[in-house]
C-alpha cells in the first residue's frame, strides 16, 4: 500500500459534490502537487485527508492504517500536518509565540498540569520553545523570531505558516496554496524552502495555481475539476495532456 491511500473518497455539501470518487496514492519523500480551476475541491481534499472533515463515502489509509474517521489532533500526533492560510496567525504575537502556541494547542498537557505547573508542563514548555526555535531557522526567519506578526512581509508569513506545521514534527505536509498573493522572487523562494523539506525526509503535498512553480517541483501532479480527478501524472505528462488544457489551461 502507498505512504497515503485515497479510494474513492467523496464529499458532499447538501447537494454538492465537492469532492467526487477520487481514488489517489501519495509517495513518501515525494513532492506532490493538486491542481485544478477555483471551487474544484483542492482545499475539500485536503481538510478529509487530514481529518477536518469526514468523507461521505470512500476511505483513507496513512501508513497502512485507516485514518477515514481519524480526527485531527489523532492525525497530528500520527504526523498529519496541515497549513492554513496567514489569517490564521496572531497578529499581534511575535513569531516565535506564535509557533509556540501553536504546537502547544496540539501537544498541550492537561488542565491540572497547566494550574500546577508540574515538571511535565514545565519540560514541554521547553520542549515547545526549542521546537518553535528549530522550525524558525528551518524556515530562514530567525531574523524575525521576536517581531510582531503584523509587522513582517507577508512572504514571511507564509513562512511563519509552514513554521507552525513543522514543529509538530510531521511526516507529511499539506500547503494551501503556499504561494498565493506573492511575488515571483519570492516564490521562488517558497519552492526552495519546499524542495529543503522534502530533502529532509518530509512528504510534502502542495496545492498551487502557479504552474511554472509547479513544473519545476512536483514529482507528481493531480487536476480535479469540479470534484473530480481529470488526470495525474509527471508535469510534463499534465501540461501536454489534452484533457487538462481543455479544463483547465483555458486551451
Ligand atoms: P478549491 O479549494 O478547489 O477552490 P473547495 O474545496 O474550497 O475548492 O470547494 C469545493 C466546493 O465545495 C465549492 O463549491 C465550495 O463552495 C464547496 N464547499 C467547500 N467547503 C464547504 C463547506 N464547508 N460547506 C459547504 N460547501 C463547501
Ligand atoms: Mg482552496
Amino acid at each position: 500500500m502507498a505512504f497515503i491511500e485515497v479510494q474513492g473518497i467523496t464529499k458532499q455539501f447538501g447537494g454538492l459534490t465537492a469532492v467526487d470518487h477520487v481514488d489517489f496514492e501519495i509517495e513518501q519523500g515525494k513532492i506532490t502537487a493538486i491542481i485544478g480551476p477555483n471551487g474544484a475541491g483542492k482545499s475539500t481534499f485536503f481538510n478529509l485527508i487530514s481529518g477536518f472533515h469526514r468523507p461521505t463515502s470512500g476511505k483513507i489509509f496513512f501508513e497502512d492504517r485507516d485514518i477515514t474517521k481519524t480526527p485531527v489532533h489523532i492525525g497530528a500526533r500520527l504526523g498529519i500536518a496541515r497549513t492554513f492560510q496567514t489569517t490564521h496567525l496572531f497578529e499581534q504575537s511575535t513569531v516565535l509565540d506564535n509557533i509556540i502556541v501553536g504546537h502547544r494547542l496540539r501537544t498541550k498537557s492537561k488542565l491540572f498540569d497547566a494550574v500546577f505547573r508540574t515538571k511535565r508542563e514545565k519540560r514541554e514548555e521547553t520542549e515547545a520553545h526549542d521546537r518553535a526555535v528549530e522550525a524558525l531557522e528551518f524556515v530562514g526567519l530567525t531574523q524575525l523570531a521576536h517581531t510582531q506578526v503584523a509587522a513582517i512581509p507577508q512572504e514571511a508569513k507564509k513562512r511563519v505558516a509552514i513554521a507552525l506545521a513543522l514543529a509538530t514534527d510531521p511526516k507529511v505536509m499539506f500547503l494551501d496554496e503556499p504561494a498565493a498573493g506573492i511575488n515571483p522572487e519570492e516564490t521562488e523562494g517558497l519552492a526552495e524552502l519546499m524542495k529543503k523539506l522534502a530533502a529532509s525526509g518530509i512528504t510534502v503535498c502542495t496545492i498551487e495555481h502557479k504552474m511554472q512553480m509547479i513544473m519545476g517541483l512536483a514529482d507528481k501532479i493531480m487536476v480535479l475539476n469540479h470534484g473530480a480527478k481529470i488526470a495525474e501524472g509527471t508535469p510534463e505528462e499534465i501540461v501536454n495532456n489534452p484533457v487538462v488544457i481543455e479544463a483547465y489551461l483555458g486551451g
